[in-house]
């Protein structure tokens, strides 16, 4: 298996997920020449992509989805209040029929020699997902960004995870004495909004526990967070939680605007 975050951060999302003949893409949220580009910098052939999966309709996720959709005639995956939601706002432009499909919450879907399965992710969108890979017999791969809160539905998709990327979005206190006005604070803090450092490292240590190898730190805000920021904060909580890091499991906060070190699985 292969994984890679393309690019990461409020500001776009992307991710490449691989394992035998089957290459597919979480999110599109730059513009279609700058994912190619990353993909390309990844050592991934956009022309070889089988699908992108939609996580939700928010613009940082799916600004480069129906161009690349069009561009390399691969099908788009979302969930139907997402294809709703895209379609009311013209999220990603004109879609072939046979390039729409759904996915439904938790109804596992094989895809070559992936089998993917959506989860609930609690975040202010119409239908917003998670997704979970699987490849070989128990090898899983997960991408679960823009969270309100630890849900069990996110709980359970994430342990047991090989190598996941895992949002990772504010320092609470950096968001409390920032530049935003109170109600979008609120808004971000709420069960709705987005994972801070401290849950991240909370998810981390029962993903760890349960032998998670490699783990991507990411979606992380601009304005309320900074990269060395939330791997300390990380780390401090899977010390008070007596796990120990880097040990077994690499931890790296994935680049916003580059493709991030690659994560290989070979079995
Ligand atoms: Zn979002
Ligand atoms: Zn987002």
């Amino acid at each position: 298996m292969f994984f890679c975050p393309l690019v990461s951060g409020s500001s776009g999302n992307a991710t490449v997920i691989s394992h035998g003949k089957t290459t597919v893409l979480i999110d599109a949220g730059r513009s279609g020449c700058q994912i190619d580009e990353t993909l390309r910098d990844a050592g991934v052939d956009p022309k070889q992509l089988t699908a992108i999966f939609v996580t939700h309709e928010h613009s940082d996720h799916v600004q480069g989805v129906g161009i690349l959709s069009r561009r390399h005639h691969i099908p788009i995956y979302a969930t139907e209040g997402t294809w709703a939601a895209l379609d009311l706002r013209g999220g990603v432009g004109k879609i072939a029929a046979d390039h729409r499909r759904c996915v439904a919450v938790k109804r596992s879907l094989d895809l070559g020699d992936l089998c993917v399965t959506p989860f609930t992710i609690p975040h202010a969108a119409a239908q917003p997902v998670g997704y979970r890979f699987l490849a070989g017999r128990d090898h899983v791969a997960v991408v679960a960004t823009d969270i309100g809160y630890l849900s069990s539905s996110v709980e359970s998709a994430c342990v047991g995870a090989a190598v996941a990327l895992l949002e990772s979005n504010h320092d609470v206190d950096m968001l409390r004495n920032g530049p935003y006005p109170w109600d979008l604070q609120q808004r971000i803090l709420g069960k709705n909004g987005h994972l801070c450092n401290e849950d991240a490292g909370q998810l981390a240590s029962l993903m760890i526990r349960a032998g998670t190898r490699r783990l991507y730190l990411g979606h992380l805000s601009k304005d309320n967070n900074h990269p060395t920021v939330a791997l300390h904060t990380v780390k401090k909580v899977l010390k008070e939680n007596h796990v120990i890091a880097m040990n077994d499991c690499k931890i790296s906060v994935a680049k916003r605007d580059l493709c991030s070190e690659s994560f290989h699985d070979s079995f």
